[in-house]
């Protein structure tokens, strides 16, 4: 039994709206969306953050991304032809960042103009 709520819901103790999943990765809407897309994308398999994926397993981050992106299809927010109307991936980490969640997750915004830089 682990204390990690994203592990809790890739293992199906806590509920999650679930919009994408392959064998490694699983998609759901994060419960305080900040746009009228938000869309959190993690590993299945815990690490903390981006730089700790990137350094144990680069080929799944890769594919992490991939599905951030097919989230970002699926919700409307690219066409197979081109980048409009567009989305943003955000990754916090550490206090700093405004990491919250120690399980890396990628969040795709959209659905708004989401403005530049982020305060
Ligand atoms: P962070 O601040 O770590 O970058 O992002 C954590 C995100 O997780 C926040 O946007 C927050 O709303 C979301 N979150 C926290 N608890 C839950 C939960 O129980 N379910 C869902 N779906 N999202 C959560
Ligand atoms: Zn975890």
């Amino acid at each position: 039994m682990t204390d990690c709520l994203f592990c809790r819901m890739v293992a199906g103790e806590i509920p999650a709206d679930v919009v994408h999943q392959t064998d490694r990765v699983l998609a759901f809407r994060d419960i305080n969306p900040q746009a009228p897309t938000h869309v959190l994308v993690i590993p299945k398999e815990h690490h903390a953050t981006v730089g700790a994926l990137v350094e144990a397993d680069p080929v799944l981050l890769s594919d992490v991304v991939a599905a951030a992106h097919a989230v970002a299809r699926q919700e409307g927010l690219v066409s197979g032809e081109g980048a409009e109307p567009g989305y943003r991936l955000v990754t916090n980490t550490g206090p700093h960042g405004g990491q919250t969640v120690d399980h890396l997750h990628l969040h795709v915004l959209g659905g708004r103009g989401l403005g530049w830089p982020p305060g």
